[in-house]
C-alpha cells in the first residue's frame, strides 16, 4: 500500500470512490482525510498483532492509568513515527493534494483539561518509541474537553465532538466487553473455610474497550491505548429503563471539565471506578492468558496511577484477588502494594480529593469495606510506630472526618510515590506529605516531567527539525540528548543566521494564522511574547495582563518611554464553573481592545487572545514564541510542561523559580532564562504568617495604582466587571503575590526586551543555550526512569 508511488495513488483513489461513491475529482478533503487515515492504521495493524504476539513472552508489562489522554491528531504524527511523513507529503502533492490541509481536517482527540493530560500521551509515545511494553487505559468520552467560543470577550463553552464523524483510529472490542457493578450490597457468607463476600444487587454497567495504537518512532513498536465506553448491560434488570440507560451512559459522556470541581460528584466517583474495575479485570484477564499467576502479578505486571483519580485501583484489585480468586488478605495485599505506583501531581490543597464516606459507601460497597480494612490495618502500623501519637495517626489515616482520602489511600497502597519536579518532589516530602515521608521515607522519589520531543520538535516544527539535522544529524531524533551538540555552534554567525529565519518562517505562519481567525495584523518583526495554558489565579495571567496596561499607561504618560514592539500572545480556557479565571479572560480582551485601537500603542503593544487553546493550536504557537511566559507563584506549579515545549523550540523563559523552571535554569544557565520574583519558601512562609499587606504597593508605586485603578474607573468598562479583580488584589490581599511580583516581573521582561532590541546576536545565542539544552526533558528521560526505577521493565 505504501510501498510505491504508483499504487498508493491508485489504492488511495480507489478506496476513496468505493467509500463514498463518488469520483475522485470530486472527493472533499474530509473524505481524503479518513481515507488516508484508515490506509495508514490498516498499515499499522500488522506490526501492532506483532507486538502483542512479542510482548506476551516479555518479563514485565507496564499499565499507565489515567482519567485523561490529551492526544491532539494523530494523523501527522503517526506518519513521522513510520517515517512516511514526506514521502506521502510528495506523493499526494503529486495529485494536489497538500498533506497539511488534510491534517488539519482531523479533530483533536481532547480526552483531558491540560498538563496532566497531556503528559500522559507524551508517555505513550515515549513508552512506544522507546520499544517498552507499556499501555494506556483511559476512558472514551463521548465529549472531550469543551470548545472555548468568545463571544464579546466572554468565554462560553460548546460541547465538544470529535466523534462526530467516527473516529479513524480505534478499534471497538465488543468480546473484551467487561461488567462494573455499582449499588448493592455486600453478602457475607461464613463457610468453613472462612468468611466470604459478595457484592449482590448491584446495578451492571457495561464497559466496552475500544483500543488505539500508539506507533512507536521507527514504527517497530506498536503498543495500546484502551479507552473504555459504557453502555447499559443485560445483566441489570431494571425498574426505570430510561434513568437507568441515561446514567449508565453519562459514565462515558463527558471529561470533567474541571480537576477541582464539587459538581456532580457521584458521577465522578461511578467514572473513576468505572476506569479502574474495567481496567483491572482486563490486565488479569491478559495476565491469566499468558499463563501467568496470580501470586506472582507484580513479577509481571507494573501499573501506574496519575493522580489520584484512578487510585480506586488498589482495593479493586485487593477485591478480584480475593473475591474472585481466594486469595488472602496479606498475599493480596503483598502483590497490591508491589503492583501499584503513583504520581502526585499538585499541591493545592483543594485539588485534593475527598470522598465523604455517605456518598462513596452505598456507590462501592464492597471497595469500601476493602478501604475500611486498609484503613485499619494501615492505622495500626502507625500506631506501632508512633504509639500513643493519636494525632497524627487521625492526620494521616485513609478514612477520617467520614472522608475516604484519596491520596492517603495511593501512598499507603503503592510502593512508589513520585512527584513531578525535584522542587515540587521537595515539598511534598518537607511539607505536604511531610509525615508520610518521616514513615516511610523509601517510597519517595522523583521524576521530573518530560515532553515527546517527536511531537514538539519534529511534528510541530519541520523547518527546525530540517536546520537540526543538517547541523548536528539525525541523532537528535532517538536521543534527544544530542541537542547538546548545538552549543558548538552557538558562536557560529552562519548557523545563528539559519536559526533566526527559521524562527521568522514560523512567525509568518502564526501571523498568517492570527489573521485568519482574530482578524489582528501583528508584525512579525515585533516580539512574540507567548502565555498559553489553562487559566488559573495561580498561573498569573493576571500579571501578564496587569503589565501590559502598565506599558501602555508608560507609553502614553512618559514621553522619554521606549519599549520594542511586542505581540503579547494568550491561549486559555477557564473551568466553566471558575468565574475569577473567566473574569481574567474578560479582562485580557479588554486590554486588547484598549491597546490595539490606541493609535498611540497601536504597532508597539498588540494582544491577541487566541480561542480554544488545544495540542494541534499548541503546535501552530509554540515554535513562534520569542519569550515563554511561565510566571506562576513560586511552590504552585508542580512541573509545568508547556516550558518544556518552548524552550526546545528556542523560545527564552521569563519565569519564577518554580516547577520544572528550576531545572531550567540550571540548562540554560542563568545568562539565558529570565527569572524573577519570590522563592517557593518565601511564598511558603507568607502563606504559612497570612499573607504580606497588598495595599502598601498599591500605595507606594504609582504605576501600579494608576494600572489597578483602571480596573474600576472606566477605562476598561463601564460595567464594574473588573470590581472582583481589583478587590482580589487589594483588600482579599492579594493571595498569589502578583503586586508583590509586579516590580520583578516589570524589571525582568525589559531586559528581555532590550536584549532582543539591542542585541539580536545574543539573543540568537540564548536560543541556541535554550534549545541545546532541552533534550534532559524530553519524555524518553522521564519514561527511562520511571522504568528502570519504578516499574523494573
Ligand atoms: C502542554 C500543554 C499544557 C500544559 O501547559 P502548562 O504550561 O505546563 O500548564 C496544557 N494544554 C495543552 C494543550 C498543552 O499542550
Amino acid at each position: 500500500m505504501f510501498s510505491d508511488q504508483k499504487s498508493f495513488q491508485e489504492t488511495f483513489k480507489k478506496r476513496l470512490e468505493q467509500s463514498y461513491s463518488i469520483s475522485f475529482d470530486d472527493s472533499t478533503r474530509a473524505q481524503q482525510f479518513v481515507t488516508l487515515s484508515q490506509m495508514v492504521r490498516e498499515h499499522i495493524s500488522s506490526e501492532w498483532i506483532e507486538t502483542n504476539e512479542r510482548q506476551r513472552q516479555e518479563k514485565k508489562q507496564t499499565y499507565y492509568l489515567s482519567i485523561e489522554f490529551l492526544l491532539g491528531r494523530l494523523l501527522g504524527q503517526n506518519l513521522i513515527n513510520l517515517g512516511l511523513y514526506e514521502t506521502i507529503q510528495s506523493w499526494l502533492d503529486d495529485i494536489d493534494i497538500p498533506l497539511e490541509e488534510l491534517e488539519d481536517i482531523e479533530p483533536d482527540a481532547g480526552l483531558g483539561n491540560g498538563g496532566l493530560g497531556r503528559l500522559a500521551a507524551c508517555f505513550l509515545d515515549s513508552l512506544a518509541s522507546m520499544g517498552l511494553p507499556g499501555h494506556g487505559c483511559g476512558i472514551r468520552y463521548k465529549h472531550g474537553l469543551f470548545e472555548q467560543k468568545m463571544v464579546n470577550g466572554f468565554q462560553m463553552e460548546l460541547p465538544e465532538n470529535w466523534l462526530r464523524y467516527g473516529y479513524v483510529w480505534e478499534v471497538r472490542k465488543s468480546d473484551l466487553t467487561v461488567e462494573v457493578p455499582f449499588w448493592g450490597s455486600v453478602d457475607v457468607v461464613e463457610r468453613e473455610d472462612g468468611v466470604k463476600f459478595r457484592h449482590v444487587d448491584a446495578e451492571y454497567v457495561k464497559a466496552v474497550p475500544y483500543d488505539m495504537p500508539v506507533v512507536g518512532y521507527g514504527g517497530k513498536t506498536v503498543n495500546t491505548l484502551r479507552l473504555w465506553s459504557a453502555e447499559t448491560s443485560s445483566f441489570s434488570l431494571n425498574q426505570d429503563v430510561l434513568k437507568y440507560k441515561k446514567d449508565t451512559e453519562a459514565i462515558s459522556e463527558f471529561l470533567y471539565p474541571d480537576d477541582s470541581n464539587d459538581e456532580g460528584k457521584i458521577l465522578r466517583l461511578k467514572q473513576q471506578y468505572f476506569l479502574v474495575s474495567a481496567s483491572i479485570r482486563s490486565i488479569i484477564q491478559r495476565h491469566l492468558s499468558n499463563g501467568g499467576e496470580l501470586r506472582s502479578l507484580h513479577e509481571r505486571i507494573a501499573i501506574h496511577i496519575n493522580d489520584t483519580h484512578p487510585v480506586l485501583a488498589i482495593p479493586e484489585l485487593m477485591r478480584v484477588l480475593m473475591d474472585d480468586y481466594q486469595l488472602s488478605w496479606d498475599d493480596a495485599w503483598h502483590v497490591t502494594e508491589n503492583t501499584f505506583a503513583y504520581t502526585n501531581h499538585t499541591t493545592l490543597s483543594e485539588a485534593l480529593e475527598r470522598w465523604p464516606i455517605r456518598i462513596f459507601r452505598p456507590l462501592l460497597p464492597r471497595i469500601y469495606m476493602i478501604i475500611q480494612e486498609i484503613n485499619e490495618r494501615f492505622c495500626k502500623s502507625l500506631w506501632d510506630q508512633y504509639p500513643g501519637d493519636w494525632d497524627r495517626i487521625e492526620r494521616m489515616a485513609i478514612i477520617a472526618k467520614d472522608e475516604v482520602r484519596m491520596a492517603h489511600l495511593a501512598i499507603a497502597g503503592s510502593h512508589s510515590v513520585n512527584g513531578v519536579a525535584r522542587l515540587h518532589t521537595e515539598i511534598l516530602k518537607n511539607r505536604e506529605m511531610n509525615e508520610f515521608y518521616q514513615f516511610q521515607p523509601a517510597k519517595f522519589n522523583n521524576k521530573t516531567n518530560g515532553i515527546t520531543h517527536r511531537r514538539w520538535l519534529l511534528k510541530a516544527n519541520p523547518e527546525l527539525t530540517s536546520l537540526l539535522s543538517e547541523t548536528i544529524g539525525e541523532g537528535f531524533k532517538t536521543d534527544a540528548t544530542e541537542l547538546s551538540k548545538l552549543a558548538l555552534y552557538v558562536e557560529d554567525p552562519a548557523f545563528l543566521e539559519k536559526l533566526s529565519r527559521v524562527k521568522r518562517k514560523r512567525k509568518d505562519i502564526l501571523t498568517k494564522l492570527i489573521y485568519e481567525r482574530n482578524g489582528i495584523k501583528v508584525d512579525p518583526t515585533s516580539i512574540f511574547d507567548v502565555q498559553v495554558k489553562r487559566l488559573h489565579a495561580y498561573k498569573r495571567q493576571l500579571l501578564n495582563v496587569l503589565h501590559i496596561l502598565a506599558l501602555y499607561n508608560k507609553v502614553k504618560h512618559e514621553p522619554s518611554f521606549h519599549m520594542p514592539p511586542r505581540t503579547f500572545i494568550f491561549g486559555a480556557k477557564a473551568s466553566p464553573g471558575y468565574f475569577y479565571a473567566k473574569r481574567i479572560i474578560k479582562l485580557i480582551d479588554s486590554v486588547a481592545e484598549l491597546v490595539n485601537n490606541d493609535p498611540e500603542t497601536k504597532g508597539l503593544i498588540t494582544v491577541v487572545f487566541m480561542e480554544n487553546y488545544r495540542v494541534s493550536l499548541a503546535e501552530y504557537i509554540i515554535p513562534a514564541a520569542d519569550i515563554s511566559e511561565q510566571i506562576s507563584t513560586a511552590s504552585k506549579e508542580a512541573s509545568g510542561t508547556g516550558n518544556m515545549k518552548f524552550m526546545m523550540n528556542g523560545a527564552v523563559t521569563v519565569g519564577t523559580l518554580d516547577g520544572a523552571n528550576v531545572e531550567i535554569l540550571e540548562q540554560t544557565g542563568p545568562d539565558n532564562i529570565f527569572i524573577f520574583g519570590l522563592k517557593a519558601e518565601e511564598v511558603m512562609a507568607f502563606d504559612r504568617d497570612g499573607g504580606y499587606r497588598s495595599m502598601d504597593y498599591y500605595h507606594h508605586d504609582p504605576l501600579i495604582r494608576r494600572t489597578l485603578d483602571q480596573l474600576v474607573d472606566g477605562t476598561l468598562d463601564d460595567k464594574g466587571l473588573f470590581g472582583v479583580i481589583y478587590e482580589s488584589l487589594l483588600s482579599e490581599n492579594d493571595q498569589y503575590f502578583v503586586l508583590k511580583d509586579f516590580e520583578a516581573y516589570r524589571s525582568a521582561q525589559e531586559a528581555a526586551g532590550r536584549i532582543y532590541e539591542k542585541n539580536p546576536q545574543q539573543w540568537r545565542k540564548m536560543m541556541v543555550k535554550n534549545i541545546s539544552g532541552s533534550g534532559i526533558f524530553s519524555s524518553d528521560r522521564t519514561i527511562k526512569e520511571y522504568a528502570s526505577e519504578i516499574w523494573k521493565i
